[in-house]
């Protein structure tokens, strides 16, 4: 049973597309696991085509169509990565970064300096301790971890406030495969965190 949610304000952002695409992707794999934020984010995504049908009519500026015109012929957007079907999203390659735990990178590092990957932790196994630089939103997909304070299990949505310093471990049973989107980089809180993180990217 998922325990977890992302905030609402997290899905007035991720409707109203104020969030990093790294972040959404995890926001939208939950919601498609969760009929309650589902349903959150269909109404808010109604809210504000409301408000912008409510909006009075202006003129648009002279070089509109030339600038739209123009974005045809620029680059296109990376595409989306796989679903949140599990099976899909392992048909990359896991990436060994210490006993028992791989990642899986899905979205390079982008503008927002932010980054998309699957991260696979054994059970029993713990990430190093760390704080964040910016936001990290992670969905878990298979088996659950604990922070210490908490569990999480398959469908739970974990927003961790920059402020606080964790160790993930992946709690016994099967191994626990996260979506994490993380917004400029963790902190290790140990010399050999900091030895290792730049192995992770993260
Ligand atoms: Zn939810």
């Amino acid at each position: 049973m998922i325990r977890h949610h992302p905030a609402d304000t997290t899905l007035l952002a991720c409707a109203a597309g104020r969030m990093p695409p790294a972040h959404a992707r995890v926001i939208g794999v939950h919601a498609a696991l969760c009929p309650h934020c589902a349903a959150g984010l269909a109404a808010a995504e109604a809210a504000g085509g409301a408000l912008l049908e409510a909006l009075a009519p202006v003129a648009l500026a002279p070089d509109a169509l030339a600038r739209t015109l123009a974005r045809l012929d620029a680059a296109a957007p990376e595409p989306a990565p796989p679903g949140f079907d599990l099976a899909a999203l392992a048909s990359g390659r896991w990436r060994r970064v210490a006993p028992g735990i791989a990642i899986m990178p899905l979205m390079a590092r982008d503008a927002t300096d932010s980054r998309l990957d699957l991260i696979r932790v054994a059970p029993g196994r713990a990430l190093l301790a760390h704080g964040h630089s910016g936001a990290e939103t992670t969905c878990v997909l298979t088996g659950a971890f604990t922070d210490g304070a908490d569990s999480y299990g398959a469908g739970d949505c974990v927003e961790t406030d920059p402020a606080v310093a964790h160790q993930p471990r992946a709690l016994p049973g099967e191994d626990c495969i996260c979506l994490i989107a993380v917004t400029h980089h963790l902190r290790p809180r140990s010399w050999l965190g900091r030895v290792v993180r730049p192995l992770l990217g993260m």
